[in-house]
């Protein structure tokens, strides 16, 4: 059976496109995009005229919705071709999910329509200097001025895609003296303006030629209708069922990189020779190999259980949680093992996999650490007496 059998036959055309577009136009010019740190300009207007910043967003609102399965199989074959990629789609659709969720009218008018057409993109701001992990205790604070707007003060980092979205979508304080303190959290549909400073691009490890920024508010307005919603003190809840979405992608994202790195491991260890034979038939190459496939095989299904629950509509904390986990830690040991199985070539620049070991690391850390995770793992299974619900 093919992975694509749980889709429809329309949204198994989605994915081969996807596929078609990747294989043709992606992986032939990522390495250099990559090493150059380029933002990929013509890639990202190539997804746009596929339809892919639209994928979570209904008809109504001008896009072309697919189910969750679906959108997870499109974001394991973007982050194929090159991880920056997905990553360039992912706080956009956590982000289209949150306005549909809980945006007004208004605020779905406004924005749904361009953000389907990618014209609009749109990223999440939630970590701060101080930190990512504890989010009640961030420090950015929109306090309400005289004319009913608010005034927007503090700082965020590692904002992806911060340069180039217009729109984004930040956690901050309503209520800072709130007990307990989520309830003083709202989301605020930021825009760019005075008062808003894209400070700091930050170098990185991997994940190169999309942007991850610091930002800076400075008495940066935004008008009393910016609250997602129309009520404050919602924001906290709100973000965590978006992070539902940002972690299926995530998941998503680590299921292409694993792929990729199997892919290449597969073909260069039945190229590559040693004592006469090809280095598969070395059992400890055949091992890995069939290590590599088996935990990416199991990535894959725990990913996809985690997307079909979604688009049954039940909350999916733990199971997108234990989907980004274990599809995370399985990307960065298949990385691995692809380096090892390259020799010296797997550390050289000319190849592709030490990108893949490169790009790993981010989906053990992005959108809530593996620690985070299995922290809400264990008090989901607490709560739910179990797994079986
Ligand atoms: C390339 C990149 C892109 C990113 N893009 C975005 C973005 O677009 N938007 C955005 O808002 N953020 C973004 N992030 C930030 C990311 O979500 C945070 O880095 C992450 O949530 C961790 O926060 P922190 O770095 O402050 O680590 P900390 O919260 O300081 O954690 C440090 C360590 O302590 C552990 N830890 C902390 N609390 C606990 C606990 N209760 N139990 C167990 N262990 C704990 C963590 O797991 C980690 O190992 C990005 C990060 C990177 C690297």
């Amino acid at each position: 059976m093919s992975t694509l059998d749980v889709l429809s036959e329309d949204e198994q055309l989605v994915v081969r496109t996807v596929r078609d577009f990747v294989d043709k136009e992606v992986r032939p010019v990522a390495r250099e995009l990559e090493h150059a740190n380029t933002y990929p300009e013509v890639l990202i207007a190539q997804m746009k005229r596929l339809g892919i910043f639209g994928l979570a967003i209904p008809t109504e609102y001008g896009g072309t919705p697919v189910s969750t399965p679906c959108f997870v199989l499109v974001t394991e074959e973007l982050a194929r071709g090159w991880m920056s990629l997905a990553g360039a789609m992912g706080g956009h659709t956590v982000v289209a999910k949150l306005l549909l969720h809980y945006g007004t009218e208004q605020q779905k008018r406004r924005f749904l329509p361009t953000m389907a057409t990618g014209e609009t993109r749109a990223t999440i701001a939630l970590t701060e200097p101080s930190g990512g992990s504890d989010l009640q205790a961030l420090r950015t604070v929109a306090r309400k001025d005289a004319d009913g707007g608010y005034l927007i003060n503090g700082s965020k980092t590692w904002i992806t895609n911060s340069r180039r979205s217009a729109l984004i979508a930040l956690l901050c304080k309503t209520d800072p003296e709130a007990k307990p303190a989520h309830r003083g959290i709202s989301i605020l549909l930021v825009e760019h303006g005075p008062g808003l400073t894209v400070s700091r691009d930050l170098p990185k490890l991997g994940y190169k030629g999309v942007e991850s920024c610091e930002l800076s508010f400075d008495d940066h307005r935004a008008p009393a209708d910016a609250v997602l919603g129309g009520t404050e003190g919602k924001g906290f809840a709100q973000m965590m069922k978006g992070l539902e979405t940002g972690r299926l992608q995530v998941a998503a994202r680590a299921l292409g990189v694993g792929r990729a790195a199997l892919e290449d491991a597969l073909a260069y260890a039945q190229e590559r020779e040693s004592f006469g034979k090809p280095i598969w038939q070395h059992q400890s190459i055949g091992n890995y190999l069939a290590d590599m496939a088996t935990s990416l095989t199991a990535a894959r299904q725990l990913t996809l259980y985690a997307a079909r629950e979604a688009e049954a509509g039940r909350r999916v904390d733990m199971e997108a949680g234990m989907a980004k986990l274990f599809a995370s830690e399985t990307a960065l040991q298949i990385a691995l093992n692809a380096v090892r199985i390259h020799g010296g070539y797997g550390y050289s620049t000319e190849f592709d996999v030490e990108r893949y070991f490169r790009d790993a690391p981010l989906m053990i850390v992005g959108e809530g650490t593996n620690e985070i995770q299995r922290n809400v793992t264990a008090s989901q299974l607490v709560k739910r007496g179990g797994l079986d619900r």
